[in-house]
């Protein structure tokens, strides 16, 4: 008996979306808030050169359950895609190489296919070798402790192989330094690698799934043809527009005396404080915010949510006439080292990885800019923007020609930079919080990972943990 309960979802990004849905379902009175005007958060799908493409993620991880599994729930499973190109290039002297098949997170795993990609000199091609000589089986003095991956991969592999594949590779995900990264949240596959042989390239290699007998390997990414705005409008099908109440911003969060919490809101309408009263809330908004929310009742959040780094990105989209373009896109884009120097992080070729985008002639790239330590793209204007980026672009594929569209959009302070340890102190948070506001339950990307999989994974986790609680408590 849970259906007179109500619970307020603060915040209707994918963590939110996927807590209110699964509350919705299991029959509890759902209010989902957002100062947004509409829901999705950092998912956004919108009309471009006559496609719907996303203005910022664009696809998951398939390897994940999450993510598929909403889908699936959604029905929305037989609509995904897959990538139509698996490899992608490097930013290397100046000019685009290929990357070399088997790299697990940069970590190669086949030396000869290394070798042959001319990524990686000589010394540090014997940096590997020494790599393979450590002895097999588990390092004895590892004691399971997260650690940064620039310390992890720099020390087993030298500096080389971190800086010319694994750091673009992670950046690439995170906008963030590979150095300063936790590897337990960052590169989970790799802290597994290494814990589970002294030789990284060993370890690496166990990580790589074999393949079916026969068969392909199951796709790494999923995606939708509309975007990602699909799931969104899916989940918002799912729980119901009228449970939403955007363009309301939470300010606080009050303690009734029978246990109940008064969600404060502003602006609201005329002779409407705009406050609802719900017996639960699930916090699935950035870091800072569910830290301020939560206030000194929560000590640790202050700490470790109030405090967690983000970094700001822009995306920016172009499109051509195919003719316009020189070379074959026959690769899903490229990555940029920071040794390269340039403004670009990386350009997905959009309409080259899901062909959809370019069957009417058109060739859609999506460049990003933007990196924990490099901000530059934040003061120039749009104009400054795409004429940077244009001219990166003519330097590295030679398109000289006018875009027949651009646009540019910026998320700013959008990516949360997980410090090695991050995983721990917020277990630490969510404990406190248990025992200080039992009825409050955190959710997103400020907690254990950053990709859709992961957001998607905690809020069903916080809605199921207020099912079992309201339903305990009747
Ligand atoms: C440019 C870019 C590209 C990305 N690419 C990928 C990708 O390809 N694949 C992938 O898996 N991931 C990608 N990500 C990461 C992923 O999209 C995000 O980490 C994820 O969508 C975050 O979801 P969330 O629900 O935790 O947070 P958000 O989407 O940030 O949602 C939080 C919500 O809280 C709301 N809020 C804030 N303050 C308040 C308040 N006081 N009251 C009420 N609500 C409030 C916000 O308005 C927002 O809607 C990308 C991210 C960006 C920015």
């Amino acid at each position: 008996m849970t259906d007179a309960r109500r619970v307020a979802v603060i915040g209707a990004g994918i963590a939110g979306l996927s807590a209110a849905y699964d509350l919705t379902r299991a029959g509890i009175d759902v209010v989902v808030i957002d100062p947004a005007d509409r829901p999705g958060g950092k998912l956004r799908t919108s009309p471009f050169a006559g496609v719907d493409l996303d203005e910022s993620a664009d696809m998951f991880l398939a390897r994940l359950p999450w993510g598929v599994g909403l889908c699936r729930d959604l029905g929305l499973e037989p609509a995904l895609i897959h990538p139509a190109i698996g490899s992608a290039l490097v930013v290397h002297d100046g000019g685009l190489r290929r990357l070399p098949e088997g790299l697990v997170l940069g970590v190669p795993s086949d030396l000869e296919a290394l070798q042959a990609s001319g990524l990686v000199s000589e010394a540090g091609l014997a940096r590997l070798a020494e790599d393979l000589a450590r002895p097999e089986g588990p390092p004895p003095d590892d004691h399971g402790e997260d650690r940064s991956v620039g310390e992890l991969v720099r020390s087993r592999l030298g500096d080389e192989v971190f800086e010319v594949l694994v750091d673009p590779l992670l950046s690439g995900v995170n906008a963030g330094r590979a150095d300063d990264l936790s590897a337990q949240l960052g590169a989970a596959q790799l802290l597994a690698a290494a814990r589970r042989d002294c030789s990284l390239v060993r370890g690496a290699r166990a990580q790589i799934p074999p393949a079916p007998p026969g068969g392909e390997r199951a796709p790494v990414f999923a995606a939708l043809p509309g975007g990602m705005g699909t799931l969104v409008a899916a989940l918002v099908d799912a729980i119901g527009a009228d449970r939403f109440r955007l363009g309301r911003t939470v300010t606080d969060l009050i303690e009734q005396p029978d246990g109940r919490f008064r969600v404060a809101t502003g602006p609201a309408a005329a002779g409407d404080d705009g406050a609802e009263t719900v017996d639960a809330v699930v916090l699935a908004t950035p870091g800072p915010v569910s830290a301020a929310l939560l206030g000194s009742r929560v000590p640790s959040a202050a700490t470790e949510l109030g405090a967690l780094a983000y970094a700001s990105v822009a995306i920016v989209a172009l499109a051509w006439p195919a003719a316009d373009v020189p070379g074959d896109l026959d690769a899903s884009g490229f990555l940029v080292p920071r040794r390269a120097g340039l403004l670009l992080t990386a350009c997905s070729w959009a309409s080259a990885k899901f062909p959809h985008l370019g069957a009417d002639g058109l060739v859609r790239l999506r460049a990003s800019v933007g990196r924990s330590d490099d901000t530059r793209f934040v003061t120039l204007d749009d104009t400054e923007l795409i004429g940077r980026v244009r001219a990166e672009l003519a330097q590295l594929m030679g398109i000289e020609a006018e875009p027949v569209a651009m646009r540019v959009h910026r998320w700013i302070d959008a990516l949360p930079q997980y410090r090695p340890g991050h995983a721990s102190r917020v277990a630490v948070v969510e404990a406190e919080l248990a025992e200080r506001l039992p009825g409050v339950v955190l959710a997103g990307a400020s907690l254990r990972g950053l990709g859709i999989p992961a957001c998607i994974d905690s809020g069903r986790r916080a809605a199921q943990h207020l099912v079992d609680r309201l339903v305990s408590t009747t």
